[in-house]
């Protein structure tokens, strides 16, 4: 069932035992605040040192290193659109990031991953657009896909869980229709 595999949950993403978690960088992948400034925070030097070696990240797109300290044993690097009205290619920008980490996870043999709400901070996109367009990506990958056991999208607030936890109840609703 694809409501067991997708779950919304609130918290600190770092601190998730998860095989790998995602992470919404910006192109140098160099660390910035939110979510990325944590990660970089909970995983280490080691961490930066890594993506150093990466050459940066065009946005909608993906690159992967390990965990370090984290519990985590890889996290997934992806650059998210930043929010320009939503006629410059967003939506699609910002589907590209989930298709994106979801393959580079099978690549690695992930079975569980945890996303942020990518492009919802600092980059502006409209938190229910961007729940809408996330759980369609990901439910569309995991009926695709059977090696990915479960998604986490962990809000960091209480508007991003319940836009999030609707956008899920919608397609769970949707696709039993079909
Ligand atoms: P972007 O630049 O892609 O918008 P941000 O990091 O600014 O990325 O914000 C993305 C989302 O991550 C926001 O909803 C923000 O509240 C959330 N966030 C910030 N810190 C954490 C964290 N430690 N765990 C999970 N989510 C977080």
């Amino acid at each position: 069932m694809l409501s067991d595999r997708i779950v919304v949950t609130k918290g600190d993403i770092v601190e998730l035992d998860v095989d790998a978690i995602v992470n919404a960088a910006n192109n140098s992948l160099l660390g910035g605040g939110g979510v990325d400034g944590a990660i970089h925070a909970a995983a280490g030097p080691q961490l930066l040192e890594e993506c150093r070696t990466l050459k940066g990240c065009p946005t909608g797109e993906a690159k992967i290193t390990s965990g370090y300290r984290l519990p985590a044993k890889w996290v997934i690097h992806t650059v998210g659109p930043i929010w320009r009205g939503g006629t410059s290619g967003e939506d699609e920008m910002l589907a590209r990031c989930y298709r994106n980490s979801l393959k580079l996870a099978v690549r690695n043999g992930v079975r569980t991953i945890a996303f942020p709400s990518i492009s919802t901070g600092a980059y502006g996109f409209p938190v229910d657009r961007a729940s809408r367009i996330a759980v369609r990506e990901i439910a569309d990958f995991l009926g695709k896909d059977s090696s990915i056991e479960k998604v986490l999208i962990v809000c960091f607030n209480e508007r991003a869980f319940d836009s999030y936890s609707r956008a899920l109840e919608e397609l769970v609703a949707e696709k039993s229709h079909d």
